[in-house]
């Protein structure tokens, strides 16, 4: 099966109560790494690429390349959507072209009307080839107000806005933060979540920054409409551990550790353990 768009995915996702994960690529080991977990475990997923990964692995073409034969290579069956993360205007045209088929169009640092008018423009052009379009709204304070530990919050007025316009899925601020999260961090801001979800319906929501949310916040996330859930820094960290226990423990220099394929196989079934781990919280094993 070749890739498909997020929408129906999310649409199962959001009906049933469960999320599903975008979990970002950097080079072959970690698409191979999230592909293959998604088949053993039956469950759909989505390759997050960001403008940074996407120019980091030679281009869009390349990306899609990659991705499309390690499909075909590896029988992977179950729904598999390659989406851009925070695309630029300019990105997202060139994801469209390129074989991408999911786009993440980030207008939230854009003046309000300027987001709304790109992003129909880009719903226009990914209804017509079958994409799905995740659009995002800014945020409405927080940082700004020299409260870090809160994190962005979107008001549920303007979401309401951008959903209207035909998006198949909204980012909204719910004082997620990317990254590590401070430790001062507040939470999750359910009554912002709740209040957006009533606004928007059952337009499926995205969570972001989803590395080191606590299991029961993004469960109860979940609960309040969210069907997507963006995982990246968490498999950088767990790749980074196993790749430095292998060069600590001085394996690398013990017969032909030094091999890349050797080097690298404790990340990449790092990466796996994580993604699995992930797939189980928000409840897609199964669900493909
Ligand atoms: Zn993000």
């Amino acid at each position: 099966m070749g890739l498909v768009s997020a929408k129906e995915m999310l649409e199962k996702a959001k009906a049933g109560k469960y999320a599903v994960g975008q979990f970002n690529i950097n080079n072959l080991e970690w698409t191979k790494a999230i592909l293959l977990t998604a088949q053993e475990n039956n469950s759909p997923a989505i390759l997050g690429v960001s403008e940074g990964a996407g120019k980091y692995m030679g281009g869009y073409d390349a990306v899609v390349g990659m991705v499309n034969g390690l499909m075909k290579d590896l029988n992977i069956t179950v729904p598999i959507a390659l989406h851009l993360d925070h695309g630029s205007y300019e990105g997202a045209k060139k994801c469209i072209l390129a074989g991408f088929s999911s786009i993440m169009f980030d207008g939230s640092s854009l003046p309000f009307e300027e987001n709304v008018e790109k992003t129909k423009e880009l719903v226009a052009a990914c209804n017509i080839l079958g994409l799905s379009l995740e659009a995002e709204v800014g945020s409405i304070g927080g940082e700004e107000d020299g409260v870090v530990g809160l994190g962005e919050c979107a008001d549920p007025e303007e979401c309401k806005t951008i959903a209207d316009l035909g998006i198949t899925m909204l980012a909204a601020g719910i004082g997620n933060i990317h990254g590590v999260y401070p430790d001062n961090w507040a939470g999750l801001q359910f009554d912002v979540l709740d209040a957006i979800q009533q606004k928007t319906g059952a337009m499926p929501l995205v969570l972001h920054g989803g590395t080191g949310i606590p299991d029961d916040m993004i469960k109860k996330a979940i609960s309040l409409g969210v069907s997507k859930i963006n995982v990246n820094t968490e498999c950088q960290l767990v790749f980074a551990e196993a790749t430095r226990k292998y060069i600590e423990a001085g394996k690398d220099q013990q017969g032909k550790g030094f091999d890349p394929r050797k080097l690298l196989a404790p990340g990449f079934q790092a990466i796996k353990d994580k993604v699995k781990e992930k797939m189980e919280v928000f409840g897609s094993i199964d669900k493909a």
